[in-house]
């Protein structure tokens, strides 16, 4: 290949304006926020996806998350649990109870806290990869 090939054949000149850059749209569900401005609330309630963002219009109703984010928040606290229960347990030897009571509050806890930043994220990466209607007019 040519290494003095025009800058203008090597890259795009103008940027795409229907692009959609995956690692905001991902930030931003993450946040629970609309995946294209930032700003609307991406959920209607702890779980429940808006149709559509206030902000902005964008239509959000065309994601399928389905089981994605539980299996996430599962794959991530059962292995973080997996190290807590081993790290505690050899270093402290606490009373069962006591043991078991902590460690289920902690990952109900963090399980509850970790689901709607998943599936914000779930949704956001759709959007920005047009899956499932998230390129279609509407
Ligand atoms: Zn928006």
């Amino acid at each position: 290949m040519d290494d003095h090939a025009p800058a203008a054949l090597a890259a795009p000149a103008i940027a795409d304006p229907d692009e959609r850059p995956t690692w905001p749209a991902l930030r931003r569900g993450l946040l629970r926020r609309c995946p294209n401005c930032g700003e609307g609330h991406l959920f209607d309630g702890y779980l429940k996806v808006t149709d559509s963002c206030a902000s902005c219009g964008e239509v959000l109703k065309h994601h399928r998350a389905d089981d994605g984010p539980a299996y996430l928040t599962i794959l991530l606290v059962g292995h973080l649990l997996a190290f807590v229960m081993h790290f505690v347990w050899v270093t402290f030897r606490p009373e069962p109870l006591v043991f078991a009571t902590v460690l289920t509050v902690f990952a109900v806890g963090l399980s509850l806290w970790l689901l709607p930043r998943f599936k914000g994220a779930i949704v956001g990466y759709q959007w920005a990869h047009r899956m499932h209607g998230f390129g279609g007019r509407d």
